[in-house]
């Protein structure tokens, strides 16, 4: 029987979707993102359903991908386990950009269309991979203990898969994230508009609730039509354009890494070989 990393509840039109994997400070594994993926599923099916949550487990929201994860379990040419010697990885581009293309941006993408409110509660950490669950919602709450940062440049990589950095955040804050790998605290996202609101954290939850009853008196078919105008006026802008290209630009620093180390990131960051055995 496989663990299970997702909590889900549907009560009074709100569903609320939960990260279940605090002791790894939600980190995603392939597995966790299938099963968030199918409670996201559930609840748009479910016509007593008006408004999502999306919140975490623990002291983090999520500590981004977990590398380890990443390929382990592809069959498509992308694999971390080694060769049949148990000795040399044998990743390649089109495994990663297989995996990579369902769970990091098809997932991110299909959750933001669908067609009923979200909101995502954030606390503790945000990192990366954490960056592409809660910029697809609608809605972000932040704990006024919550940071934001993608310090992949420090892996070789560009930015992570999903580019919402630019269309969140501005194209100057956008550059700052990237750049320097910093944490961005609650507030100072607030101030560029990519969170709703900064609460304390143990208001959080109960912030969150209100916020979502709120929104569920609303008409159900109105609130799909505001949502969808809002979504497809950043379409019209670029956005699906540009998040499609982007994740190819991405996918050229897999190949970077790949040609210079056998890896898919480079080992730039400080643990990092450490923490992936190396
Ligand atoms: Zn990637």
């Amino acid at each position: 029987m496989s663990e299970s990393f997702i909590e889900y509840e549907a009560a009074e039109r709100i569903a609320t979707i939960t990260l279940n994997r605090p002791q790894a400070a939600n980190a995603q594994t392939l597995e966790l993102l299938d099963e968030l993926d199918e409670a996201w599923r559930r609840a748009a099916a479910d016509p007593d359903v008006r408004v999502i949550i999306l919140q975490a487990n623990g002291r983090h929201f999520s500590a981004g991908h977990d590398i380890k994860g990443v390929g382990a379990s592809g069959d498509v040419g992308g694999t971390g386990d080694g060769n049949e010697n148990g000795q040399q990885p044998s990743w390649t581009l089109a495994g990663i950009y297989e995996i990579e293309a369902k769970r990091f941006l098809e997932y991110s993408l299909r959750w933001r269309n669908v067609p009923k409110p979200s909101i995502a509660a954030v606390q503790g950490v945000c990192i990366s991979g954490g960056l592409l669950l809660c910029w697809p919602c609608d809605l972000i709450l932040a704990a006024d203990n919550a940071t934001f940062s993608d310090p992949v440049v420090n892996m070789g990589i560009g930015g992570v898969e999903y580019h919402g950095h630019t269309w969140e955040l501005g194209a100057r804050k956008a550059k700052e994230l990237l750049f320097t790998g910093r944490k961005m605290d609650a507030y100072e996202v607030e101030r560029v508009g990519m969170v709703n609101r900064v609460v304390p954290l143990d208001e959080l939850r109960p912030a969150t609730r209100e916020l979502a009853e709120q929104i569920a008196q609303m008409h159900p078919f109105a609130l799909r039509q505001a949502k969808r105008a809002v979504n497809q006026t950043l379409d019209v802008q670029g956005f699906y354009a540009a998040v499609q290209s982007v994740f190819d630009i991405h996918q050229t620093g897999h190949g970077h890494a790949l040609s210079e180390s056998g890896l898919p990131f480079l080992l730039l960051l400080d643990g990092m070989k450490a923490r992936i055995g190396k």
